[in-house]
């Protein structure tokens, strides 16, 4: 299967005709100048044209004596004659000092280092300077290192004020010739440039149009008014985030409509199978769950493949509706694979399958890694005879030797936990299989769009009825045994569980995080603990014992269980109401979400308790804060990307992220809703999904 072409991140200006861009062709741009503006990645003027100022000053323009003596032009540039030269000698360390005479009111000009050899050489007394700099009032009017030159007379004009913009400085290049270098290449290239984004969705947006953007973000004679200037600057800025935004949406959405062009899934139709399943439900469903359910009936029942991410916080009740949409696709004469990232996971989703579909005539396969040889090999053959419509399982579902009789679903849990190559190793056992993607770590929607634009997008706002928020509290290791025999207590009296979580005491040492578990349960039962039955949970130990352990758990028959954080994901047991996070300070802020998550499932009082030992640092106790303050995954999520910045928040699925040269996902997410909106309406004739 050959890789998607690459997406647009980074905007790029094109041309309605040729003309010449070279960087040369510009006056006073010599080879070491191009080569320098090369390294930075400009390579042509149209990339000149997107260096943008890092910032506006108010400058007085032919500044008057009178002006300067009211003390108030703070960067001004104006003409003056020499009346006193300072140069000192070699060894000194003073500056080279000009004292200027603008009408009457007099300038010191200083350099402690010459801009260059000889520089001193040019000033004369009696000479005109034409200087240009910020100047310090409070030091008796000077300007230090200002821009200056010996000129012929002026030509007097009247003084004049105008926002000019700051570049950020390239060394080994001039200000004012990266600024003159800008100005000829907007005029001479500036008519000719692409729009880039249609019309329609320009006006809908009331942007200026692509030349006009770049005048206002570039050009020298503006506004003098400092807030009109700032709100045609911002949205000026805008059009091009937004430029760069819909390049995006559009190649996304060319690519959604590509991807399924010639591809024919199975129309899945049959609903009995589905209404079985509601009506033996123990709940009733939210109305975002019969909404998405709706919508993703809706697909399955076309020819053209679902590609469905459907996000919901922690305990929105996702699995059901997974499931309603694995009921439709097996009504309808479809096999089903549902994955999961972990067996513990995959094990849940079966006893849920098994709760929720009893009674009802349907059969399924589990496959997991380190199964027995001979259970494998009976659930393959069912799944490539077709006997078995439903498979549930770990990534062991699309290994070696697995083949489906005519797999029309896939669903996938926690997908982020898988990477782009397994979910295309999956689809593959198929032919144009239908899609259902599910995330619990809430991604903030801009986000989402931009790294899984060509898919449609789901999401589960309202949780449940009945759940009362889990209670939070921060506490220092010091207060670690009140904390202890307050949990004895509470699962002695209630007969309620509990969770120990123990952090990652190394990344990368399994056997350290192993160790760390048992030792830590070792310490409790003979300890702060004594008398509860404890059991012990980690990556390390066999599929076998670890589904033993939850049996136990979930039977109530283990009260704590002291875990690594192989129950991030997923794990349901609704009568474990408090959560005792070790070194809270450790674990990112989804994780410890997705960790919390796994109480305040039932209707009882839930408490997470975040134990931290030793100083934090500022991310940690900004993570360990917000947590405290909400919990709500969606808010939390956009907390997180605001700490750790979108490649870091992704993690291994920021190989979809596009690099933006303007863009910030988070504080340009309006733009993002708006591009997506526009390119789908535009392409798709439907912005609603
Ligand atoms: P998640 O979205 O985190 O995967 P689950 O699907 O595991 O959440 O659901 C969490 C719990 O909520 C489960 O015990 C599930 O049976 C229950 N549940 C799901 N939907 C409803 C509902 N509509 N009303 C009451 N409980 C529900
Ligand atoms: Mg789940």
């Amino acid at each position: 299967m050959s890789d998607p072409p690459t997406l647009p991140g980074r905007l790029k200006l094109s041309l309605q005709s040729p003309q010449p861009t070279a960087l040369k062709a510009l006056p006073g741009a010599g080879p070491a100048t191009a080569r320098r503006l090369k390294d930075r990645g400009y390579q042509d003027q149209l990339d000149l044209l997107l260096f943008l100022p890092r910032t506006y000053r108010l400058t007085t323009r032919f500044c008057s004596g009178d002006l300067i003596r009211t003390r108030r032009p703070a960067y001004l540039e104006a003409y003056g004659e020499v009346v006193h030269l300072s140069r000192p000698g070699p060894q000194s360390r003073a500056p080279f000092e000009v004292h200027v005479d603008v009408d009457g009111a007099r300038l010191k000009l200083l350099w402690f280092r010459l801009p260059f050899r000889g520089f001193d050489r040019k000033f004369r007394m009696g000479a005109t300077v034409h200087f240009e700099g910020a100047v310090d009032y409070d030091r008796g009017g000077q300007i230090a290192h200002p821009t200056a030159k010996v000129v012929g007379s002026p030509t007097p004009q009247a003084p004049s004020m105008a926002l000019e913009p700051v570049y950020p400085s390239i060394e080994g290049i001039r200000d004012s010739l990266l600024f003159d270098m800008i100005a000829r290449a907007l005029d001479t290239l500036g008519p000719h440039l692409k729009e880039g984004v249609p019309s329609s969705c320009l006006n809908g947006q009331e942007f200026p149009g692509i030349e006009a953007a770049l005048r206002t973000l570039h050009v020298r004679d503006g506004a003098d008014d400092a807030e009109a200037l700032s709100q045609a600057v911002t949205r000026a800025r805008a059009r091009l985030v937004y430029q760069e935004f819909f390049d995006l949406q559009h190649a996304l959405t060319v690519r959604y409509i590509e991807e399924r062009r010639a591809a024919r899934a199975p129309r899945c139709e049959e609903r009995e199978l589905g209404r079985d399943l509601v009506r033996g439900l123990p709940f009733p469903l939210t109305s975002d769950q019969k909404a998405a359910i709706a919508s993703i009936a809706d697909e399955l029942s076309s020819t053209v493949p679902m590609r469905r991410l459907l996000q919901g916080d922690v305990g929105s009740g996702k699995t059901v509706v997974a499931l309603m949409a694995a009921a439709i696709a097996i009504g309808s004469g479809v096999q089903v694979a549902f994955m999961a990232p972990t067996d513990i996971l995959a094990r849940q989703h079966l006893s849920r399958t098994e709760e929720f579909f009893d009674g009802l005539d349907l059969t399924w396969g589990h496959l997991a890694g380190g199964q027995p040889a001979a259970d494998r090999r009976a659930v393959l053959q069912g799944l490539e005879s077709g006997d078995i419509p439903l498979a549930i399982g770990t990534h062991a579902l699309f290994q070696e030797g697995v083949k489906f009789h005519n797999l029309g679903l896939i669903i996938i849990d926690e997908e982020h936990k898988f990477g782009v190559e397994q979910r295309q190793a999956l689809l593959s056992l198929g032919r144009d299989p239908h899609l259902l993607a599910m995330t619990a770590t809430p991604i903030p929607r801009s986000l989402a769009h931009a790294v899984f634009g060509d898919r449609d997008l789901t999401i589960i706002a309202e949780k449940p009825p009945g759940r009362t928020p889990v209670k939070t509290v921060l506490r220092d290791s010091s207060r670690a045994p009140r904390m202890w025999s307050y949990l004895a207590d509470r699962i002695g009296d209630t007969g309620e569980q509990a969770y120990v979580v123990f952090p990652l005491v190394e990344k990368s040492d399994a056997v350290a995080r192993r160790k760390s578990v048992i030792e830590g349960a070792e310490a409790l039962a003979n300890g702060p603990l004594k008398g509860l039955r404890l059991g012990v949970l980690h990556g390390r130990m066999a599929p076998d014992e670890k589904a033993a352990i939850m049996d136990r758990f979930a039977a109530g028959d283990v009260q704590v269980l002291c875990s690594t954080t192989v129950i991030e994901v997923g794990v349901d047991v609704p009568n474990a109401t408090m959560m005792v996070i070790q070194n809270a300070e450790l674990f990112g802020l989804s994780q410890l979400h997705q960790l919390r998550g796994r109480v305040g499932r039932g209707t009882a009082d839930s408490l997470c308790v975040l134990l931290t030992s030793g100083p934090l640092t500022d991310d940690a106790a900004l993570r360990l804060k917000a947590m405290v303050d909400s919990d709500d995954g969606f808010a939390l999520a956009e907390t997180d990307l605001r700490i750790r910045g979108p490649g870091e928040f992704l993690g291994p699925r920021q190989a979809g992220l596009p690099e933006f040269r303007f863009g910030d996902i988070l504080g340009d997410a309006p733009w993002m809703l708006a591009a997506r909106r526009d390119a789908r309406r535009l392409l798709l004739g439907d912005a609603s999904r």
